[in-house]
């Protein structure tokens, strides 16, 4: 075991500040990995913040982040895919229990006992697991992904939750060239919507609230923008889509994107806000159409991603921060103020005192 350093935050109204937390010791089939970038999530903030009480109560200290890409320091004695030196990526899965059917078809964010990167069951060292927001990780070698030596690293750290979190439904509902794709809420995750849509081929739809962004959605990939509160505009896009992908993290309308699908469209939620919302029956009755959640993806499919943003030459439009400036990030995620991720450059974290 050793320490390490990290950005935790003690209670759900508390800000995130420097902590030292403990690491374990690389075993047989571990590596350890100094971490170079992480991306913040609103998915962090919402975990932080013990929004998703309901379903995954927040247990403090609480070290997030789930988009980690880095440079492999140690590995154990049976580590074959990696070496000291080699570039490695950590996403939102850190374990899961490799023998059920999902893990089997490599599904393993299916896994009914998957340990997610932070807030989950620590099997080696009691307590829970601790994320991104740190100077260093250690993870079997089974979910750590390889980083194509092509690929900017800083924009490459978001790949890992928000790539990966849009690509598997894309990919899952076939958006490819012929389909009319739309992307809800350009954030983090909208904007990898975006431009793997466009890399996919599709013809991609971008609704935002915010007028400001209509420029960056047509540079990102977009071929339309709808501001959403214009119902003119809306309007004229009604049963018209064979797939949304819906990326919002607050409260919304949804019914107003599901009548603007076509027969048998599906539309997407990968955007998880805090409450339930209602959904009006007759927007799915008319046109056979369906409304499905996606969670995150599995390790082949997220290999598969990774490579293929190398081979498109795709990464996230980063802002790149030092840690300190994390809690000033998350009220900017509140605002819908990031273009389009935030990764923060984990030297920050190095140079402080411990
Ligand atoms: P983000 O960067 O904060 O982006 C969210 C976007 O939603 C905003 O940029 C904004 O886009 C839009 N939005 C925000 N408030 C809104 C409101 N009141 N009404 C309508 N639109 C609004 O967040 P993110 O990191 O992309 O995450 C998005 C959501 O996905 C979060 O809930 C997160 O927890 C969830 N998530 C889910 C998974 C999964 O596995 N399913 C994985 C990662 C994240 P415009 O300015 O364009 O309107
Ligand atoms: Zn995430």
């Amino acid at each position: 075991m050793y320490n390490a350093k990290a950005y935790s935050a003690s209670g759900a109204a508390s800000p995130l500040a420097s902590a030292k937390i403990a690491r374990r010791d690389p075993a047989d089939h571990d590596v350890q990995i100094e971490i170079l970038f992480c991306g913040i999530c609103h998915s962090d903030l919402h975990q932080v913040r013990n929004e998703w009480s309901g379903v995954m109560p927040t247990v403090y200290p609480c070290v997030p982040g789930h988009e980690i890409v880095g440079r492999v320091t140690r590995v154990g004695s049976a580590v074959a895919k990696f070496k000291p030196g080699d570039l490695g990526a950590v996403g939102c899965l850190v374990d899961s229990d490799r023998t059920c059917p999902n893990c089997q078809a490599g599904l393993e964010q299916f896994c009914p006992n998957m340990i997610l990167t932070y807030n989950s069951p620590d099997k080696h060292l009691g307590g829970v697991t601790y994320g991104g927001y740190s100077d260093s990780i250690v993870v079997d070698e089974r979910f750590v992904l390889r980083v194509p030596p092509s690929l900017d690293l800083a924009g490459t750290a978001p790949l890992l939750c928000a790539g990966i979190t849009t690509y598997s439904p894309l990919r899952h509902w076939g958006v490819t060239k012929g389909k009319k794709a739309g992307v809800v809420g350009l954030g983090g995750l909208g904007h990898m919507g975006v431009k793997l849509a466009h890399a996919l081929g599709a013809h991609v739809v971008v609704f935002t609230t915010s007028p400001g962004k209509k420029e960056d959605a047509l540079r990102l990939g977009a071929d339309e923008v709808v501001v959403s509160r214009d119902a003119n505009q809306m309007r004229k896009h009604v049963g018209s889509f064979d797939f949304i992908l819906d990326a919002v993290s607050a409260e919304h309308d949804v019914s107003a994107y599901i009548q603007l699908l076509g027969r048998d469209g599906n539309m997407t939620l990968v955007g998880a806000p805090e409450k339930p919302f209602p959904v009006a029956a007759f927007s799915l009755i008319f046109g056979r159409r369906s409304l499905s959640g996606s969670p995150i993806g599995g390790l082949p499919e997220t290999q598969e991603m990774l490579d293929f943003c190398a081979a498109h030459n795709v990464t996230a439009d980063v802002e790149v921060i030092p840690i300190q400036k994390v809690n000033e990030a998350y009220e900017r995620l509140l605002r819908s103020d990031v273009k389009y991720r935030f990764s923060i450059d984990m030297a920050s974290l190095r140079d402080t005192r411990p």
